[in-house]
């Protein structure tokens, strides 16, 4: 497969969520225009993943906010210390993040997502049980354009939801 190669970009705050030190939404959203160019240029797949923290709420009103912010901080840890160098993890909500992982089908997305979810499930177990809900969406499975893909990854996460929570559900699954 043709080698995805680019400069890393040196650190730089104006890309960065302050709480996380993950990528913010705005950087995120123009690498997902890049990197899904890239991918349909060269007839290479293109994952894009969108998780959100289970009853986070409850973790705010049980710890207060500041452990929240801790929780927030940690997820971030435990992610993106199962991903590869060339994901792009960020901040794409309150207690939303996005993934995007170049080069990727769907199913190796998933494995690398549901890896994702058990790692976090088994790191963070306090009082409260601390577990992300997952949605993967990829091209050129289903989606062809940026919005396409965020939409078909956030149905995905909101099926996720609705499963139950603690899931990864890939988008067009059913
Ligand atoms: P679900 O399981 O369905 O995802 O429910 P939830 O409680 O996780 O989601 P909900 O949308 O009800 O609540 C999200 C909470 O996340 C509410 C908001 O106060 C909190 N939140 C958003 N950003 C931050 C932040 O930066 N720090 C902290 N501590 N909390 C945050
Ligand atoms: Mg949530
Ligand atoms: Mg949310």
């Amino acid at each position: 497969a043709f080698k995805y190669c680019f400069q890393r970009q040196m650190y730089d705050t104006s890309m960065r969520d302050g709480l996380t030190g993950v990528y913010n939404r705005r950087y995120f959203s123009q690498q997902i225009i890049t990197d899904l160019s890239f991918a349909q240029r060269h007839h290479i797949a293109c994952t894009l993943v969108i998780l959100d923290i289970d009853h986070f709420k409850k973790v705010n009103d049980t710890y207060g906010h500041r452990t929240g912010d801790q929780v927030l901080i940690t997820i971030a840890e435990a992610i993106g210390n199962v991903i590869r160098k060339e994901d792009i993890l960020a901040r794409y909500g309150g207690e939303e993040f996005a993934l995007i992982l170049p080069e990727t089908d769907m199913a190796a997305a998933v494995q690398s997502a549901e890896r994702l979810r058990a790692s976090v499930a088994t790191r963070l177990r306090q009082d409260v049980q601390l577990t992300i809900s997952v949605g993967v969406a990829c091209f050129p499975n289903q989606e062809q354009t940026v919005a396409a893909l965020v939409r078909a990854a956030d149905e995905a996460l909101y099926s996720a939801k609705a499963k139950g929570k603690n899931c990864v559900v890939p988008a067009g699954g059913d």
